[in-house]
């Protein structure tokens, strides 16, 4: 496994699914962590279960005033930070036909703009050699009915990222983004999938993945972590689908 020993780690959604995972394994390579969730009872579960070296925050990401925040305990508690990760999303799905004004800035503030805000904050702090990973989806490049706005809002966080890696190069800081194809991780609950209908759902979604199954979070977080690592050190602007080969369809 790759050290991470003496790495300070921000994750963000790190009370759930991915970014639990993910914030699991680099506390167990050593880093310290601080995970970002919108509610308070899940984030104290979720430092509760990953550890005396991982902390949390509670704030939305939707919110510059969260990153503000998170900036500043970073700085308080660390001093700096080596890796970001800007994992926390929703995905709302709707035909455009149903799309509010109200509901596609709502999509847009957690899945683009608390991305572009959470990185502008945390760049200052950031060491040399420093490593920010985004979660995307392969929404961006297989067409899924009802992902509009969500695959544009991912979209725009792909083209954050391959500008950050063109103006972070001077300070040797990576940007990259890991796309995951269907993953059995929460997210799946708020689909608005009724509950009875949900093993079919999943079960539907196994067949159409060419590898015959949903993906497993720990297996997204191993991904992230090589692009977070020195393994990664020549990757920067990159794209890593974990998909199951989904895209390919
Ligand atoms: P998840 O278990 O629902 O985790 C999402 C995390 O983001 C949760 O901690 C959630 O908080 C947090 N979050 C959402 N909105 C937030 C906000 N406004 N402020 C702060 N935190 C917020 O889902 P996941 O599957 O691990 O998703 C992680 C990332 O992977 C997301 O960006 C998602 O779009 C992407 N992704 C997932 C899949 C998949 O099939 N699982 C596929 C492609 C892409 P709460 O717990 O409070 O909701």
């Amino acid at each position: 496994m790759n050290s991470f020993l003496n790495k300070v780690a921000i994750v963000t959604g790190g009370n759930s699914g991915i970014g639990f995972a993910t914030a699991a394994a680099l506390a167990a390579a050593g880093a310290r962590v601080l995970i970002v969730g919108r509610r308070q009872a899940a984030v104290d579960e979720a430092v509760a279960a990953l550890g005396k070296h991982v902390i949390g925050l509670v704030g939305d990401v939707a919110d510059p005033m969260t990153h503000d925040r998170v900036a500043e305990t970073v700085r308080d508690r660390f001093g700096g930070a080596d890796i970001y990760i800007a994992n926390a999303g929703v995905n709302v799905i709707q035909p455009s036909e149903a799309v509010t004004q109200e509901d596609y800035d709502a999509q847009f503030a957690i899945n683009a703009r608390g991305v572009f805000f959470g990185v502008q904050k945390i760049v200052p702090l950031m060491r040399e050699g420093g490593s920010i990973v985004l979660t995307s989806s392969i929404a961006t490049r297989k067409i899924l009915e009802g992902h509009a706005v969500y695959a544009g809002a991912k979209a725009a966080m792909e083209a954050f990222a391959r500008s950050w890696a063109l103006e972070l190069k001077a300070r040797r800081i990576r940007v990259n983004v890991v796309s995951p194809g269907p993953v059995d991780t929460p997210i799946l609950g708020k689909l608005g999938v009724p509950d009875d209908a949900r093993d079919g759902f999943e079960a539907h979604l196994a067949n159409v993945i060419p590898m015959g199954r949903l993906g497993q979070a720990d297996e997204l977080a191993r991904s992230i972590l090589y692009l977070a690592s020195d393994d990664a050190g020549f990757v920067t602007g990159a794209n890593l689908l974990v998909d199951g080969g989904i895209a390919l369809t």
